[in-house]
């Protein structure tokens, strides 16, 4: 740890505290993420270590790159290169006011890294804006992802903001895409835990939800949020659809 001069504070989640830090000899600046463990833990499962060695092998231009493990008795410090910000907090400065191209150029990275996840067997799990991390030249990152599996249960309770129970994100998608029926998604009723619950209609069209989103934009999307996983598209197929068609990546 002597390595590094923390600096500010920049997050606080739900395994632990980032903080903004520079390498003492390269100058090189990073973000530190220190994992908290159970006082009565005996040290880092070491499930959790084979889990984030793997993810030091996930090399990706759009995937934040883990460069080091510190691990010293019951501390694990992770040291991730630094981004400039999340999209959560750029979303909030847009005041929901996006350019359409810079939608285009986000999800185009967004797929780009989960294709190359996917590839390699591994699953995000914990997708939402607060994970995906931006630079001021446009890049976009994947980011926080793996621990869910490493470490299982958070040491710290999901806040109802941070974590949305599973009910309540199911029942805001199906008010706004229709409950799934037996007949759009016949496997369902056998998935472990199926219980029955509320048949909502579909409430509104996705046209009012995005009104700035072409036709193709819409399709897309559509496909993308289908319950059904046998009918959803998949991230490297996404990357082929029309909605791509007039984007240059840099
Ligand atoms: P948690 O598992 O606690 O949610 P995250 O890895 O998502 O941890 O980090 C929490 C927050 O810290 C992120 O939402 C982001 O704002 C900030 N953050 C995390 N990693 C970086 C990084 N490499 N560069 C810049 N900010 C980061
Ligand atoms: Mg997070």
């Amino acid at each position: 740890m002597q390595k590094y001069e923390k600096l500010e504070k920049i997050g606080e989640g739900t395994y632990g505290t980032v903080f903004k830090a520079k390498n003492r000899e390269t100058h090189e600046i990073v973000a530190l993420k220190r994992v908290r463990l159970d006082d009565d833990d005996e040290g880092v499962p070491s499930s959790a270590l084979r889990e984030i060695c793997l993810l030091k092998e996930l090399k990706h231009k759009n995937i934040v790159r883990l460069h080091d493990v510190l691990h010293s008795d019951k501390k694990l410090t992770l040291v991730f290169e630094f981004c400039d910000q999340d999209l959560k907090k750029y979303f909030d400065s847009c005041n929901g006011d996006l350019d359409p191209e810079i939608v285009k150029s986000f999800l185009f990275q967004l797929l780009k890294g989960l294709g190359f996840c996917h590839s390699r067997n591994v699953l995000h799990r914990d997708l939402k804006p607060q994970n995906l991390l931006i630079n001021r030249n446009g890049e976009l990152k994947l980011a926080d992802f793996g621990l869910a599996r490493a470490f299982g249960i958070p040491v710290r309770c999901y806040s109802a903001e941070a974590q949305p129970c599973p009910q309540v994100t199911l029942d805001h998608m199906d008010t706004l895409l229709g409950t799934p029926t037996e007949e759009q998604w016949p496997a369902m009723t056998k998935l472990p835990d199926y219980k029955p619950y509320p048949m909502y209609p579909a409430t509104t069209s996705l046209v009012n939800v995005v009104p700035k989103l072409n036709a193709t934009g819409r399709d897309l999307l559509q496909n993308l949020l289908k319950c059904n996983p046998v009918q959803r598209i998949s991230a490297e197929e996404a990357l082929q659809h029309p909605y791509f068609s007039d984007f240059c990546p840099p």
